[in-house]
């Protein structure tokens, strides 16, 4: 989104505006110079991927200025909660990208955009990246009381009594070289304990696997006995609950 505000994407007019030895043309419809706008809101295969979408939005060849531009008034009439602008932001994002990808796809693919394809592909996307924003990191039963952790795609403390571990690494394939990032907050988010070290591992995989547990022996050096340990290698955590037997 923010390369295609700023003009950068390497659309045919963007090219030949930067001297590169090509037509401007747009190389789907052939009738129009290729800018961001047409690649993105104008050229007529595209009008049918927006019409179609949750916005119903219907492109206006006259209207458009700038991308930046109808971005901005596309907020403006977007009389919702932020809640909701901020959806309907992220839907447009997903749009655009899957046109830009589809368009990318018929300059070197030579394959014809179909505008239902396109957006089925930018419907499930977004399916996708609200499902994951949405999901809690539930902890049932904490002495048989029940816990709810809030649901929410940034941080959270953890219920009292428990401390979160939060656990990275980085990892170079070249040398191995290994560094473990371990950082340890309570329920009010405090920090509490951090930690770093270096090793040299095998595999990205072993990295993150190795970090938990250097995360765990710290957990118990404090003494600390009620834990959630957070993780963002979904490899490593299918592995501990059991749902990969064997892997990297
Ligand atoms: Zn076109």
């Amino acid at each position: 989104m923010w390369k295609a505000m700023t003009n950068c994407p390497a659309t045919k007019a963007n090219l030949a505006g930067r001297r590169v030895p090509c037509s401007s043309t747009c190389p789907i419809c052939e009738d129009h110079p290729e800018s961001v706008e047409h690649a993105l809101l104008t050229c007529p295969w595209v009008i049918g991927v927006w019409f179609a979408s949750p916005l119903g939005y219907i492109g206006n060849r006259q209207q458009e200025t700038s991308l930046h531009q109808w971005f901005l008034s596309l907020c403006n009439i977007l009389d919702q909660p932020k809640d909701e602008v901020n959806k309907s932001i992220t839907i447009v994002s997903f749009v655009m990208w899957s046109i830009w990808k589809a368009r990318c796809k018929a300059v070197f693919d030579h394959l014809r955009p179909n505008p239902l394809e396109v957006l089925r592909g930018a419907r499930e996307a977004w399916s996708k990246f609200f499902q994951n924003e949405v999901c809690p990191g539930n902890i049932n039963r904490v002495d048989g009381e029940e816990v709810v952790v809030n649901p929410g795609v940034t941080w959270c403390a953890p219920p009292n009594p428990f401390l979160k571990l939060n656990v990275d690494p980085s990892w170079q394939k070249a040398s191995g070289l290994t560094g473990l990032g371990i950082v340890i907050r309570n329920h009010m988010g405090d920090f509490k304990y951090g930690k770093v070290l270096k090793t040299t591992t095998g595999s990205i995989e072993i990295a993150e696997a190795r970090v938990i547990i250097e995360g765990l022996s710290f957990v118990l050096e404090h003494g600390i006995t009620h834990v959630c340990v957070e993780s963002n290698s979904k490899n490593v955590i299918d592995n501990c609950s059991g749902k990969i037997a064997r892997g990297d």
